[in-house]
């Protein structure tokens, strides 16, 4: 048996992470069996699906690389096929007709209601004779059709939660097609997954109590069951349900906060799913690998900002140069522009000259955790002016005096080619300055990163300063000597 399986979204809002989450654990169950993964895109709610829904769902599933092998297929062009269904379970009086109007369902629910009882149809219409129901029917009389809930309890077994039971009782006889002929959901479902051959169902917790109603429909309709399997709701990490509060829902608002697919596909597989030992960092290859739906956690995952940072700081450590070369003149591309000017004015050479930009993104790359973080640190490296962060400034410019003096120091000993051959004369320069001024080397070091990155961080230091090289250095340096002058003279 090939597998075959589906997601199947409704074009209601964004790609979310709780249905990304759904969609790659799909597609890594297809592609791990070799099998066939269908997107189904659920239209049929017509007051709340829109276009542009349905687009920003296929560009997110596209920016992951969930790839689709059938589909899209859109759930109402199947409209007239969920209709004979419902029809063919009325004629075969699996389903019959029901004449109770909306007002009378009402009443009794609220009567239902008042005793303190819960509500289900109490099946009325299904002891109508035969003829009456035809007659009443060939008269005009409006109807809907229900499908006749069966006698003993429902139970499947859940691929991820186990035997999963619902008591004889439970469901109700409930509606397969409204009185105004549309078809609902439930059915609309059953219809399609039989109809493509869908042989396993994978979704979210959110429908186990739709998973009883499309069995007795699967059943009644004489198709064969799939497997089911439902993966538990993820949480943020106050333990609540996720919403807009935990971060971003959609999948595309951390692709414009310099994430990567790899990354992102990474954290999204350890939402309710563990290799069962401790690895965490997997490529895709190595996730289809690993992934077995039998892994898949019963209790709910929990959305962890911070270790989506970390995952994707190590998928950008892993990623080779050339591949993060085109986002980082993107984004600092993007920058200038916004500030009126070009890249070739605010970075000179990093669009000309790939092959250095790639040694300095290798350079800083094991540290940041977006891609706008791993722009941030090549930035100093290009740029015609620097500008110093200001929490930087205040926590390793704290004596300006004192560092205005070191970089003088550091500009005078590093003035010589020769400091600049390798990085071990580098590093014997800067710490024979500090042993010279009786400091620790920090207090060199510390103003010195300031002065060449802006920033307080950066890789290590002498390895910066062979990739910043002698000319610029000493700009920066004497710069930076220069602008602490200035700040003392005002302060
Ligand atoms: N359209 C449903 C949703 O977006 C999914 C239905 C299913 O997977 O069976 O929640």
């Amino acid at each position: 048996m090939t597998v075959r399986v589906r997601f199947a979204p409704s074009p209601t809002g964004f790609l979310h992470v709780g249905g990304a989450r759904t969609a790659l654990f799909n597609w890594l169950y297809a592609r791990r069996a070799g099998g066939t993964f269908l997107l189904r895109v659920e239209d049929t709610d017509r007051a709340r699906s829109r276009p542009e829904h349905t687009q920003a769902i296929l560009d997110g599933l596209a920016w992951l690389g969930l790839d689709a092998d059938e589909g899209p297929v859109f759930q109402a062009d199947g409209v007239e096929r969920h209709r004979r269904d419902a029809l063919k379970l009325l004629d075969q009086g699996a389903a019959y007709r029901c004449f109770c109007t909306a007002e009378e369902l009402a009443a009794r629910r609220e009567e239902a209601k008042r005793a303190g009882a819960g509500y289900g149809y109490d099946g009325r219409c299904g002891r109508l004779d035969a003829a009456v129901s035809d007659a009443r029917a060939a008269a005009g009389e409006p109807f809907a059709v229900r499908v006749r809930a069966p006698e003993e309890a429902i139970e499947w077994e859940d691929m991820i939660h186990g035997t999963m039971s619902f008591p004889a009782g439970s469901i109700d006889d409930f509606i397969i097609l409204r009185s105004d002929g549309t078809p609902v959901y439930n059915l609309a479902v059953v219809s399609d997954d039989a109809e493509a051959g869908m042989n396993h169902v994978i979704r979210g917790d959110d429908h186990l109590s739709n998973t009883p109603k499309q069995i007795l429909l699967y059943r009644a309709l004489g198709r064969p069951l799939p497997a089911f399997g439902h993966v538990p709701l993820i949480l943020g990490s106050d333990g609540k349900r996720l919403s807009k509060r935990h971060g971003a829902m959609s999948v595309l608002a951390y692709r414009d906060e310099g994430y990567l697919p790899a990354g992102m596909v990474n954290f999204l597989a350890l939402l309710g799913w563990s290799p069962g030992d401790d690895r965490e960092v997997f490529d895709v290859g190595g996730l289809i690998e690993a992934f077995s739906i039998g892994r898949v956690l019963k209790k709910s995952a929990v959305f962890d900002l911070e270790k989506l940072g970390w995952l994707n700081g190590r998928h950008i450590a892993d990623a080779p140069a050339v591949e993060l070369a085109g986002a980082v003149v993107e984004i600092l591309g993007r920058e200038a522009r916004e500030e009126g000017r070009d890249l070739s004015e605010t970075h000179p050479g990093l669009d000309s000259s790939p092959e250095r930009l790639a040694r300095i993104i290798d350079l800083v790359k094991g540290r940041p955790r977006t891609l706008s973080a791993l722009a941030r640190q090549v930035s100093p490296f290009f740029a015609a002016t620097i500008r110093y962060d200001e929490d930087a400034v205040k926590r390793f410019w704290k004596r300006p005096e004192e560092a205005a003096f070191h970089l003088r120091r550091l500009a005078e000993r590093l003035a010589g080619e020769a400091a600049f051959r390798d990085v071990q004369t580098l590093e014997s320069e800067v710490r024979g300055l500090a042993a010279e001024l009786e400091v620790g080397a920090g207090r060199v070091i510390n103003p010195l990163r300031v002065a060449l990155m802006g920033q307080g961080v950066s890789p290590g230091i002498f390895e910066v300063l062979e990739a910043m090289g002698r000319e610029r250095t000493l700009a920066r340096v004497l710069a930076a000597a220069r602008a602490l002058d200035a700040w003392i003279a005002t302060a």
